[in-house]
């Protein structure tokens, strides 16, 4: 029997997978803050030892590549963050790193946009991020390469430009916690499962954004993201 709803059933946020018809389904958006030290340093923040993180986005902030993304209410710095994303095609507890990227689907790029102010005022008075990093429209991300096609993304450039001037720069090879490490951190505090995405870190440079301007960024082997920044 088809299951009924009290209420209009909004439909389950879903990416394009490249060079396919089928689409990734997504389940719960997790992210690493400062996986990266020179952005760790940037943001103020002591050091090597200093071990990464995680927060979360709702599953329904994606965004298709090409975009026009709403500046979002309530900020007067709104900031990029290209990253690596890890698509799951597996899932589990207390995943091992030697097995952990046979969980791996795909590879995608994507931006986790920031409310950067509101992020430094929850910090300041011991508030949650969700405002800062979980508004509407704040995952603008790529279609996911499956492995089957382009492998394991371990090394390569990561980059991004806004109006085609540099900003951001990193190898992935920078990341302290890496893709097998980030899921095996990430499976003991959540039970991971297929359609999971990781928002693996950011590199240094993060920057604001305005109205009007054009966002470039790219990991390597993997693909580029393009959007805009529009008026609510
Ligand atoms: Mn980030």
């Amino acid at each position: 029997m088809t299951e009924k709803f009290a209420v209009p059933a909004t439909p389950r946020p879903a990416v394009e997978v490249a060079g396919s018809t089928l689409r990734f389904p997504v389940r719960r958006i997790f992210c690493v803050g400062r996986n990266y030290a020179e952005h760790a340093r940037e943001m103020g923040m002591g050091g090597e030892r200093a071990l990464p993180f995680f927060f979360t986005k709702p599953a329904d902030a994606v965004m298709p590549n090409g975009s026009d993304v709403p500046y979002p209410s309530h900020t007067k710095n709104l900031h990029h963050e290209i990253e690596l994303v890890v698509a799951l095609g597996g899932g589990g507890r207390d995943v091992r790193v030697d097995a952990a990227l046979s969980l791996v689907f795909g590879y995608a790029v994507g931006n986790d946009l920031t409310r950067r102010d509101l992020q430094a005022a929850a910090r300041d008075q011991g508030r949650p991020w969700d405002v800062a990093k979980g508004f509407d429209h704040s995952a603008p991300i790529t279609p996911i390469v499956p492995v089957a096609k382009a492998g394991h993304a371990a090394a390569g450039r990561i980059w991004l430009e806004v109006n085609g001037r540099p900003r951001q720069q990193g190898d992935l090879s920078d990341m302290i916690w890496k893709v097998p490490e980030v899921i095996a951190e990430l499976s003991t505090w959540f039970e991971l499962l297929p359609g999971d995405l990781i928002f693996t870190g950011t590199p240094a440079g993060v920057g604001p954004l305005v109205p009007g301007d054009r966002v470039r960024g790219g990991v390597d082997g993997i693909g580029v993201l393009e959007h805009g920044i529009v008026m609510q």
